[in-house]
């Protein structure tokens, strides 16, 4: 038997759409002061090949939120026939361009490109994504890193909620270069003890009941039940998986059972409105730090 938690069920729902809405505030604050103090505007330029119309959702968001943020925002959008030599090149031009800060190759990217030869390219000081080799090997050794946005929204989240997560035990659902392992990174840097959970794991449902934070970055709809959860425990739901409803329509679920963990959970972000609100937000703080460490200038203070 699982205890009941004593919060309202509102109270245990974590809104990463009103949290993301305070830190692009913040960013747009500090971008105000960076240009006051520094004459510097953040560039944020984004490369889109092709037509997917999730990926051009993703970069249409991304150009808006960056300029109301009062960044330089710039989208190359590129036929799908474009070749690799030519995606190649114009990742090389963004590197030399003093006004960009920050450079984002929207994925995936078409067949007959090589994605990890064109990542490889990119000025790792300009890797808002976190994604270049450099920048891995920087968070797993503590160094000034560029971490990838997700990952950065969801420890932001739990910081926010939770506090010091001094010596908390996570379990990380999920192993990709994306999300599972700089996420696990990124909790060992604030000592939690970490366990990394993927599909060769033994007995996951009691490896997540051991855990006070639970993330899911699977890719399958409504994995973890609620009695897979901890009472009391936090959970992060990073999956976005489309179901069809008995309606026969679609929407969106998360990797985790939302119905039954909030039953029991502390905390949960939902899904639509947790985890992905965060991941844009966090772009802008990543092209905001970016711009000042090029600059050799701090980050301004935030109000
Ligand atoms: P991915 O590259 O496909 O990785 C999925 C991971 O889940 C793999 O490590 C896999 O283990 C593990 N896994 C698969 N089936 C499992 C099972 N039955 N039990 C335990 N582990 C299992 O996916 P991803 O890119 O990390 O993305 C994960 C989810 O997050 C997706 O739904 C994606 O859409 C979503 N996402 C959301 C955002 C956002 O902004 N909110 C951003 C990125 C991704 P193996 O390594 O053993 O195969």
């Amino acid at each position: 038997m699982t205890e009941k938690s004593t919060t309202t069920k509102d109270d245990r729902i974590i809104d990463g759409k009103a949290f993301a809405a305070t830190v692009r505030g913040r960013v747009a604050s500090q971008v105000e002061k960076l240009k006051a103090a520094h004459g510097v505007t953040p560039g944020l330029s984004v490369v889109l090949v092709g037509e997917d119309p999730a990926s051009q959702v993703y970069v249409r968001n991304k150009e808006r939120q960056a300029t109301d943020a009062g960044m330089n925002s710039t989208v190359y959008r590129l036929d799908a026939s474009t070749s690799h030599d030519e995606v190649m090149a114009r990742v090389v031009a963004l590197n030399e361009d003093q006004e960009v800060h920050g450079i984002l190759v929207q994925l995936p990217l078409p067949d007959h490109i090589d994605e990890e030869a064109i990542l490889n390219a990119m000025d790792p000081a300009k890797d808002v994504d976190g994604f270049h080799p450099i920048n891995v090997g920087q968070l797993s050794i503590g160094g000034d890193a560029s971490v990838p946005c997700t990952p950065l929204g969801c420890i932001m989240m739990l910081k926010d909620r939770l506090g010091d997560l001094t010596g908390l035990d996570a379990v990380v659902v999920g192993r990709s270069n994306i999300v599972g392992k700089p996420m696990a990174l990124l909790l060992l840097r604030e000592h939690c003890t970490v366990t990394i959970a993927h599909s060769r794991t033994r007995d996951l449902p009691d490896v997540c009941r051991a855990a006070d934070i639970v993330v899911a970055a699977v890719g399958r709809p409504q994995m973890v039940p609620g009695d897979w959860v901890k009472p009391g425990a936090t959970v992060i739901d990073v999956g976005i998986n489309r179901i069809e409803t008995d309606e026969g329509k679609t929407r969106l679920v998360g990797d985790v059972d939302f119905d039954s963990a909030l039953e029991v959970a502390g905390a949960i972000t939902p899904v639509p409105g947790g985890v992905g609100p965060m991941t844009i937000a966090c772009l802008l703080h990543n092209t905001l730090t970016a711009a000042c460490r090029q600059h050799g200038v701090d980050v301004p203070a935030a109000d």
